[in-house]
């Protein structure tokens, strides 16, 4: 959580560019809310997010604040809540993510209806790769998706534009308990700040062909900014099927772990070859940056399929 580059808080909004690693740019409008309603909570067994950082101030021997978070050790996602006041809601939030969807579980949306994923990438777009000491991020501003109907916030028409993309490995989430060697995160931002990500999830097959575009520029250790590729990425090879995938609401996976990201999940596995596979993971320090599954909760997961 080292990279708010360039953001500027603006009392409930966000403004500014995002380049932050992760799905962590999420520090605006949802974060502030749940500090809101954490401060007015009053039920007893339920700690108040001002009273971690007094307990730790109090303490004196909390080896946890203020550490930069990691997948293993003191820093790990168990101690997550611990590392920042902000992090309360990773262990007391109840839609956290990553979740394993269940598909037989899965209510179906009605078919008459159109897709609420709506793709309006450009052709192509240059993009900027950096190994923020978490994963691999790639910027890129390729366009946008239009979601119309996410769970529980039956609404107008909102536009989230494609920030960046990174990976994960083995994947975060899992499909009917099957977990994958990666998972690619597709985080899109919208005006007010909420967060729509799309997960890919990777298995080991033929080379894709998107990966190849910048994977032999991936850089394979901690760079201080992100660096320019030298050809623009092209869409194309993304080859989403957008009239079938789930749809829940949930978290980001990296501290501050903030809820409210509407996460639409395909099932159609892409492919990546031994290598492109065995390259990401050695980037990685630890060889794993993937968060344990949270429980769903009551939570609703809704499979679109046309
Ligand atoms: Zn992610």
């Amino acid at each position: 959580m080292s990279h708010t580059n360039e953001q500027k808080m603006d009392g409930n909004t966000i403004s500014g560019v995002i380049k932050n690693n992760d799905e962590s740019q999420k520090i605006g409008i949802e974060t502030m809310n749940i500090l809101t309603l954490n401060e007015n909570e009053t039920s007893p067994g339920r700690t108040k997010v001002q009273d971690l950082g007094k307990k730790c101030e109090a303490a004196q021997v909390c080896h946890h604040h203020g550490l930069k978070f990691s997948y293993e050790g003191p820093a790990g996602p168990e101690n997550w809540w611990k590392l920042e006041p902000e992090n309360a809601i990773a262990k007391y939030g109840k839609e956290q993510s990553p979740v394993n969807i269940v598909s037989c579980e899965c209510c179906t949306k009605d078919p008459e209806k159109p897709t609420d994923l709506e793709i309006k990438y450009e052709h192509s777009a240059r993009g900027h790769i950096q190994h923020n000491g978490h994963t691999v991020q790639v910027d890129w501003p390729v366009g946008e998706i239009i979601i119309t109907d996410p769970i529980g916030t039956l609404g107008k028409r909102k536009v989230f534009k494609l920030v960046q993309f990174h990976f994960h490995t083995p994947s975060e989430n899992t499909l009917d308990g099957v977990s994958f060697p990666m998972e690619g995160h597709y985080v899109h931002a919208a005006e007010d700040g909420q967060l729509a990500v799309v997960a890919v999830f990777y298995k080991e097959g033929a080379e894709n062909e998107f990966l190849a575009q910048f994977w032999d520029d991936m850089p394979m250790k901690e760079t201080p900014k992100p660096f320019e590729l030298v050809q623009d990425i092209m869409s194309k090879p993304l080859c989403w099927d957008t009239n079938d995938y789930f749809r829940l609401m949930g978290s980001l996976t990296t501290p501050p772990c903030t809820e409210g990201v509407i996460w639409t999940l395909l099932p159609q596995i892409h492919s990546a070859s031994p290598h492109q596979l065995a390259k990401f993971k050695s980037a990685i320090p630890g060889k794993f940056n993937n968060r344990p599954l949270c429980p769903l909760n009551k939570r609703n997961v809704v499979r679109c399929c046309q």
